[in-house]
Order: C-alpha cells, then sequence, then structure tokens
C-alpha cells in the first residue's frame, strides 16, 4: 500500500554529481599516431589502432598524461602514481574493439575539490572523487542513407578525461559555476579547448532528492550527454520537479539512466538499472601499467601556470583594480595572454587594465570578436596607449583613428602612423589660446552664466576648443588654460 505524500508541505533539497567527460587537445589520439583532430572527412584519421585490426597494440601517448595531471593538480587531487588501463566490454558498432580502454580500478587522480564561486559571492566546495583515463568510441551516422548507418571512426582512440564529483552539488546554480570554472580551467591549462559545441565538454548529470534536513541520500537518476550548461541547469530543474511529484504521488524513484529532449526541456528513460550492461572490467593485457616517477610529477608541477584565481589575487594587489575587473582578466584566457604580451611594453599597467576592460572590450563587443580575433597586435596596442598617456594623442583619436589605421600599417610604428594621419598633438599654446577666445566670444552668455556660478558649461568650451583643434590637444590642458581666462 503507497501513501500519498503532502509534497506542498515537505520541502525538498536536490542532490547531484558530475561525470564531466573531458576531450584533450593532445594532437595525435590516447593509443595511436593518429591525428585528434575534430572536423576532417568521415575515416581520415584511422589507422590499424583506431579500425582495432587483429594484432594491432596500443602504445600510451605520454602527453595525455601530462594533461591529465596538470587538471588534477589545478582540481586539487592526490596524483595516482601507479594506475593501468582497463577494458570495458561493450558492444556497439562505432566500437570496432568490442571494449573500450579506460579506467575503472585505478584512476590517474582522486580525492580532489574545487571551491567554485557563487553569484551571491560566496565559495562552494565540490568534491573531485576522481579522474581518470580513457578513450573516445568513433561515431554513427544514420542521417546519410536511408537503408544504411555509416560509421566514422575518426573519434575512436580521441582522449578523454573523466572527472567524477561527489554528491556536493546541491542546485543547478552550483552546477553550472562548477562547469564554468572548469571549463575556463581547461582552457587555462591548455589541456582542452572547453568547447561544448562541438562536444569536448560534455556531461551526466546524477540527480537525486531528499527531504531538507534529511542526511540520507535519495535514489539517483543518470541524465546523458548534456552539452551544454544551460542545458544541464534545465535538466535538473525538470528532474527535481519530476521526482518531487513521483514522490508525492506516493510512488518509488527507480534508478536508471535518462535521455534529455533539448527541444522539449524533458526527461526520458533509456534503461534502468535492471536492463545495465555488465561491462566485465578487468586490467588491460595489451598495455603496461602507468607509472608516474617522482622526477616528472614534480617537473610537472613546477611547469604550472599560475591558476585563474590566483591571478585575480595578485592583480588586485599588483594594479589596485577590483576584484571583478581581476576576474574578468584573469578568467579569460585569451584576454589575459594579450595583457602579458603588451604588458611589458607599456608604461603604465594600470592605463593597460583600462583600457583592456573599458574601451577594447566595448569596440571588440561592437564587431562581435573576442581578443584573440583582435587585429591590432599587443605591443602595437601598447605604443598607442603611451602615446596617449604621453598627452600625443587624445584618446578618441587613438580609438576611432589610430588602432583601426594600425591593423593595415603592421609595419611602422604607432607614433609615426598618427604622424601621417595628423593626429598628434601641437604643443602650439598660441593656436589653442586663440581657439579658446574664439569660441568664448561665440559662447558669451554661457560664459556670463558660468561667471555666475554655472561651472558646468566648462564642458562645453572645452569641446568646443577640442573640435577646433581636430582632437589635437590636451582636454585637461585646454580646461585649464579656460579656467585660467575666466579667472
Ligand atoms: P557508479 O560507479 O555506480 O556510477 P559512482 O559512485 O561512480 O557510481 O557515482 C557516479 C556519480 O553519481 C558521481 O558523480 C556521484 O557524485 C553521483 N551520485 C552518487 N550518489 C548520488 C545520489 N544519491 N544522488 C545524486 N548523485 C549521486
Ligand atoms: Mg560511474
Amino acid at each position: 500500500m503507497s501513501t500519498k505524500i503532502a509534497t506542498e508541505s515537505v520541502a525538498f533539497e536536490l542532490v547531484s554529481g558530475l561525470e564531466i567527460h573531458v576531450q584533450l587537445n593532445t594532437q595525435s589520439k590516447i593509443f595511436s599516431s593518429d591525428s585528434a583532430a575534430f572536423g576532417a572527412k568521415p575515416n581520415e584519421h584511422i589507422s590499424a589502432v583506431s579500425l582495432a585490426l587483429p594484432g594491432a597494440l596500443p602504445k600510451l601517448n605520454k602527453e595525455v598524461v601530462a594533461k591529465a595531471i596538470r587538471i588534477g593538480l589545478a582540481l586539487n587531487c592526490e596524483i595516482n602514481q601507479h594506475n593501468f588501463f582497463d577494458r570495458k566490454n561493450y558492444f556497439y558498432a562505432d566500437l570496432p574493439k568490442g571494449y573500450q580502454i579506460t579506467q575503472d580500478n585505478s584512476p590517474i587522480c582522486k580525492n580532489g575539490y574545487l571551491n567554485v564561486v557563487l553569484a551571491n559571492g560566496e565559495e562552494k566546495r565540490i568534491g573531485i572523487n576522481r579522474i581518470h583515463l580513457e578513450e573516445d568510441a568513433g561515431k554513427s551516422l544514420h542521417d546519410q542513407d536511408a537503408k544504411y548507418s555509416y560509421v566514422d571512426l575518426n573519434r575512436a582512440g580521441v582522449p578523454l578525461i573523466e572527472i567524477v564529483t561527489e554528491p556536493d552539488i546541491r542546485s543547478a546554480e552550483e552546477a553550472s559555476a562548477l562547469l564554468t570554472e572548469i571549463r575556463q580551467l581547461v582552457r587555462h591549462l591548455n589541456v582542452s579547448d572547453g568547447n561544448m559545441e562541438e562536444g569536448s565538454l560534455r556531461c551526466d548529470a546524477n540527480i537525486s532528492i531528499r527531504e531538507n534536513g534529511s542526511t540520507e541520500f535519495g535514489t539517483r537518476c543518470e541524465v546523458k550527454n548534456l552539452n551544454s550548461i544551460r542545458n544541464v541547469r534545465r535538466a535538473m530543474e525538470f528532474e527535481f520537479n519530476r521526482q518531487i511529484e513521483v514522490i508525492g504521488n506516493g510512488g518509488k524513484i527507480i534508478q536508471s539512466t535518462l535521455n534529455f529532449d533539448a527541444n522539449k526541456g524533458t526527461t526520458s528513460p533509456m534503461r534502468t538499472k535492471e536492463e545495465a550492461n555488465d561491462y566485465r572490467y578487468f586490467p588491460d593485457p595489451d598495455l603496461q601499467p602507468i607509472s608516474i616517477s617522482d622526477e616528472w610529477l614534480n617537473e610537472i608541477k613546477s611547469a604550472m601556470p599560475a591558476l585563474p584565481k590566483e591571478i585575480a589575487k595578485q592583480l588586485v594587489a599588483e594594479f589596485g583594480i577590483n576584484k571583478v575587473e581581476a576576474n574578468m582578466l584573469a578568467e579569460d584566457t585569451d584576454l589575459f595572454t594579450y595583457f602579458n604580451a603588451a604588458k611589458t611594453k607599456v608604461n603604465n599597467q594600470k592605463s593597460l587594465v583600462n583600457w583592456l576592460l573599458g574601451s577594447i572590450r566595448a569596440l571588440l563587443n561592437e564587431e562581435g570578436i573576442g581578443i584573440g580575433a583582435y587585429k591590432v597586435k599587443p605591443n602595437q596596442l601598447a605604443d598607442v596607449i603611451n602615446l596617449v598617456d604621453d598627452k600625443k594623442i587624445s584618446q578618441q583619436n587613438a580609438l576611432q583613428q589610430l588602432l583601426p589605421a594600425l591593423v593595415i600599417n603592421q609595419n611602422k610604428t604607432a607614433e609615426s602612423v598618427a604622424a601621417e594621419l595628423n593626429l598628434l598633438i601641437v604643443e602650439d599654446n598660441d593656436a589653442i589660446s586663440e581657439f579658446i577666445d574664439e569660441v568664448l566670444t561665440k559662447y558669451n552668455p554661457q560664459v556670463e552664466a558660468y561667471k555666475s556660478g554655472k561651472k558646468g558649461v566648462l564642458g562645453l568650451f572645452v569641446g568646443e576648443v577640442m573640435k577646433l583643434a581636430k582632437g589635437k590637444a590636451d582636454a585637461k590642458k585646454i580646461s585649464d588654460l579656460i579656467i585660467e581666462k575666466l579667472k
């Protein structure tokens, strides 16, 4: 007999752990020298190993191990210096070997955590249970022919890591904060391009609910293959409500694997636990266990770059910028790379920060591109900023005329291009003084207003003088001269 629980009066909490698959950006595959690049024509990147021809033997790509260690260190994991590969046996058309090489019993990294920052500024620690290495499978193409399915094995053997979190996630917001930070980290460490659209980062979400205050976990369902942060959120929200409804109707959650329909925003069953595959894991006899020497591990540790959070802290201390600005710089790998390239050439580094986060960002937004696609090189931008800081050119002329001109004059210095465009500020005080007189005569009523205390009209005078000077004057200097004249 089942009793109906009045769910309106019982509050539930969401519990979730994620399994995040990250495609590593090595040049070759995990067990062969085939290219691991995305976007080739079907079956261009296949050798005997990818095809699983009889007798073909896998050989481990060392770079894959190095990249997994780097992400493990960034996620505060213990590195398992002795680990090995297992075979996960199942039948599928895009898996010619009949098994996937993965790690079941001895993941390369374990027991880590990541502190994610939530919208309200609070930090939440999410445990990382393990990170293991594995190969990707090929791809079945069902839409090429009316009668047949085709198989493309380019992806077979592309290296993946799977990051498995503890069931520490309590909301869709925490899940998306975690994924956002992991995507930043893999990019920052040059471990993966983190591109969710192309499937370089995808995730399965395990979701259960329990009554508020309960310390026991409920039965979980696993939503497979979520390919955007938005869909992770939507799947979690849908599952949370669905499970509450099942329990409210006196039902039980059955442990199962679910699909997510991105069009409808709903989940539907793929298989239950009873129908689950028995993968018959066992150590792969074709591969040696991996042994990571102290020496190599230390080498990798000392080559680790500072992580975005540390960089942000340093930036706050060094340049006196606020936390939000520092995070904007530190979290965007391309922007930070650009900043570093320009940093040594610019005289005032705080100016560089202001330009990058202000005018340049606005300009890029307008063009709809990232800094990686910006045609002005870091050293050119540094030169332009120096010219503005030295009051040799106005900020407006720099932005509107000099920067675009530099794109087509890559070999000339910023100063020479500014001179050719006649943008250099003329230090001709007499000329400026004449312009000021002209403006003050023309705007006589405003001059009277100024004298009777309406100091706000000063901006009008400066603007008009600047127009006459064709922008080639220093606004501060004009302003000082006008104030002097009107005393
Ligand atoms: P299995 O080996 O059966 O897949 P794991 O221990 O590897 O189980 O867990 C898989 C994922 O499920 C992990 O991310 C874990 O955090 C998550 N998980 C485990 N129990 C629950 C639960 N009750 N509710 C939500 N997520 C859970
Ligand atoms: Mg699992």
